[in-house]
């Protein structure tokens, strides 16, 4: 089940690749696995799926705790508040969700010493949603540039999520305005390798767009269960 889903994902990623004129390797898969167990990441970990995003910190930790005999590359994308900066810097290999200079010098302080810089993407409003966090376009390449001073970090992209666009080519345009960011920040003579946009519903556009890195959940492993305080 998990494995079939993997597999059409990437034949969605394959498709759109093709059809935008780009090489159907060019686009990382991020398996999105918040809210499902450590059985779940196995399973996907067994079709051959190596990276995995988490959004709620102590609930990654558990299950990094867990399958820490499995060679998974971590990837925090959800909000960091400063009290838990340290769980983040110790147990992650990468945070797509920097957006202040202060959780950015926490990470790189934090980071212990035997392991690798952490990898890092800023996250980029781009469409100004309301509820959204990230960086103003117009702030991001300032902070691009203090980020990739940081002893202990490495910056490797932008990150964005972009409220769900009436169709196709309005989903597109916006992220195309998020790879004008990013080209705006390699401009600037920082060497960046990921641009991480597009989930399950809108993943086609972001690759027409640009994205080197898509965060599929729902299209992995199934329907979320909706929080009971949401
Ligand atoms: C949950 C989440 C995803 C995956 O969303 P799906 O619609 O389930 O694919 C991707 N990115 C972020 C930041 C998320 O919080």
């Amino acid at each position: 089940m998990i494995a079939d889903n993997l597999h059409a994902v990437a034949q969605r990623i394959a498709q759109a690749c093709t059809q935008s004129g780009r090489p159907v390797d060019s686009v990382r898969l991020l398996a999105v696995s918040k809210t499902f167990g450590p059985e779940a990441v196995q399973q996907a970990f067994d079709a051959g799926q190596r990276a995995f995003g988490e959004n709620y910190i102590q609930e990654a930790v558990d299950k990094i705790t867990a399958l820490s005999a499995l060679p998974i590359e971590w990837h925090c994308i959800g909000p960091i508040q400063s009290n838990k900066t340290r769980l983040v810097a110790e147990h992650f290999q990468w945070v797509q969700t920097v957006d202040r200079l202060k959780i950015a010098q926490r990470l790189s302080d934090q980071r212990p010493p035997h392991l690798p810089p952490l990898q890092v993407c800023i996250q980029v409003n781009v469409d100004g949603g309301p509820t959204k966090s990230g960086v103003s376009p117009q702030e991001a390449v300032a902070l691009a540039q203090a980020v990739a001073e940081l002893p202990r970090l490495q910056l490797r992209g932008i990150m964005c999520i972009p409220e769900p666009a009436p169709d196709f080519i309005a989903a597109r345009a916006v992220f195309m305005s998020a790879k004008s960011v990013f080209d705006a920040i390699v401009a600037q003579g920082l060497p960046l390798d990921t641009l991480s946009m597009g989930m399950s519903g809108d993943l086609d556009a972001a690759i027409a767009g640009g994205s080197t890195m898509v965060r599929v959940g729902s299209a992995i492993f199934g329907a979320r269960p909706t929080p009971a305080t949401a």
